[in-house]
């Protein structure tokens, strides 16, 4: 038995190469893990022994020898095959352990230089890799440390590895290289600054955990992390307390995260199911959390609350007073970790970079059947400059200020989707309805029925898309409602516009829709 060891994730190889020299194999080796289990007294050969020629190129040329990839490839079973494995004097081998140049690593390495990621572009290794698991069959290719004890136990007990273990250990190379070839092409597409959508899509994700369920108990579930990513996401988080995070709290995690990043100052998102329930700006995070909860103190029950500040002993008292599924925040006073997490279900999580917003140019994906859609994200916001004030009214500074507001959040409410704003705060979010008027009245009944019959008066309604008639106009008024800020672009625009000089409500266009489904 020959097997070729040559790994640069060193974990294990020794204990499992002095495990096989045990067995009676002979040992092939290149040079760091030649040195590494010599070091170790291992009895190994030198590649260059079998190959007759030297390492070299800086160990870029090492193991691109016929007398390897012969020796991987020859089948076994074909005389053809032997026979002229003879007459070239090479040798079968039958086991190759192969794991490759830490690419992965290298590209995630602050201030990496394109040539030290080119340089960890692995070559002979994915070669090998490939050779060996074309000829499953003859050769047992181990990628995976984890898979070390399984083959030894298989030798031990039958002298050989099963036809079942090497199959399935060529399955895991070809997976391995893909998601290797994939990771090299990934970044050479960022290196290139290529954001179209290539002909083939291929893109790494590793596994972070699997989840107990998905969206219902009956649904199986993963979460992966994305390769190369920039910071400030939910995997970066750090958990303190509770359960596992569940399908549904990341999905809704990460949509309130997505519109806390829109502020700078102190805010506070309520959310549940994927829709912001409160949200609050103000000059100190405690302030900001008193505002968002009293938005809604009753969708919040079950919900995430995320700050951008760190959270305060006395906010966590608050917050352990009502039942919450996840919270999150850069940092948290000492007493306010130690208050919420002596509530035992409670998912308190820290995320440092919380303010980094994703790469514009990432991808925004659905699967529907039989397919993918992907979008770039939705990360544009109105540009002030192109604000449009239609109205014969003009709106305030103040009312400015919660028209910018209000269009932050409803940006990341479910279309059909309406916000209503009082300084710097939602007082009624209408979500995911099928016509526009629903959220609209939805979004004053909340208001009216959570904070006071007058909740509405003189506040400011946010839509993420236009009035396709006047009624929205009408029932704002109606509501006491005094400035509207919405995309505009409706046939009908002028409906709503004289509408609102009837009622001297003033209107803002952004001429920017954010349709979210
Ligand atoms: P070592 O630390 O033993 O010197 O190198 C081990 C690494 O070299 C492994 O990751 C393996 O995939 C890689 N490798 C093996 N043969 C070749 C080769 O011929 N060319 C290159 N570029 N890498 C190789």
């Amino acid at each position: 038995m020959r097997a070729l060891i040559s790994v640069s994730d060193k974990t294990g190889v020794v204990e499992f190469a002095k495990e096989l020299a045990g067995l009676g194999a002979q040992i092939i080796s290149t040079g760091g893990t030649y040195a590494k289990l010599k070091e170790e007294g291992v009895p190994a050969v030198e590649i260059s022994e079998i190959t007759g020629f030297p390492e070299c190129l800086d160990g870029r040329v090492k193991t691109l020898h016929p007398a390897v990839h012969a020796g991987l490839l020859a089948m076994r079973s074909n005389p053809e095959h032997m026979k002229q494995l003879e007459t070239l004097d090479i040798r079968p081998i039958d086991i190759v352990v192969v794991n490759l140049y830490p690419f992965k690593a290298t590209i995630l390495k602050d201030g990496v230089t394109r040539a030290e990621a080119v340089e960890n572009i692995d070559i002979g290794g994915p070669t090998m890799l490939r050779s060996a698991a074309k000829n499953y069959q003859d050769v047992a290719v181990v990628t995976d440390p984890s898979d070390y004890e399984k083959v030894l136990s298989e030798l031990k007990a039958e002298g050989s590895v099963s036809l079942d273990t090497k199959f399935c250990l060529m399955q895991k190379v070809f997976m391995h290289t893909s998601n290797y070839d994939t990771m090299i092409a990934d970044y050479l597409k960022k290196e290139r600054n290529d954001h179209g959508f290539p002909e083939t899509l291929t893109m790494t994700f590793e596994k972070v955990q699997e989840m107990r369920y998905g969206e219902n108990p009956h649904q199986k579930a993963a979460f992966y992390r994305e390769i190369g990513r920039k910071k400030g996401s939910l995997v970066d988080a750090k958990q303190y307390n509770g359960k596992e995070l569940s399908f549904n709290n990341i999905n809704d995690t990460n949509g309130a995260l997505e519109l806390l990043k829109e502020f700078s100052e102190p805010t506070v998102v309520g959310c549940k199911h994927g829709n912001p329930c409160g949200v609050a700006s103000r000059d100190n995070i405690y302030d900001a959390w008193a505002g968002a909860y009293s938005a809604d103190k009753t969708s919040i029950f079950g919900g995430i609350v995320v700050c951008n500040r760190e959270v305060t002993k006395k906010m966590a008292e608050e917050m352990n007073e009502i039942f919450l599924e996840v919270v999150v925040a850069p940092s948290y006073e000492k007493e306010a970790l130690e208050t919420l997490c002596s509530k035992k279900n409670i998912r308190v999580l820290e995320l440092k970079d919380i303010e980094i917003s994703q790469d514009p140019n990432a991808y925004d994906m659905k699967k529907v059947n039989g397919g993918l859609i992907i979008q770039t994200i939705d990360s544009e916001l109105y540009r002030e400059e192109d604000f449009k004030v239609v109205t014969k009214t003009q709106p305030t500074q103040s009312q400015l200020e919660d028209m910018k507001f209000g269009m932050k959040v409803v940006k990341f409410v479910k279309s059909n989707g309406i916000a209503v704003v009082t300084d710097k705060q939602s007082i009624g979010i209408g979500p995911g309805q099928v016509n526009r008027i629903w959220p609209t009245k939805q979004s004053f009944e909340h208001a009216e029925e959570l904070i006071g019959p007058d909740a509405t008066k003189g506040a400011v309604l946010a839509s993420d898309a236009f009035f396709p008639f006047d009624d929205i106009v009408e029932a704002a008024h109606q509501a006491g409602i005094t400035a509207i800020i919405q995309p505009g672009g409706a046939m009908r625009d002028q409906l709503s516009i004289d509408k609102c000089d009837e009622y001297g409500i003033a209107m803002v266009f952004t001429g920017m829709r954010h349709f979210k489904h």
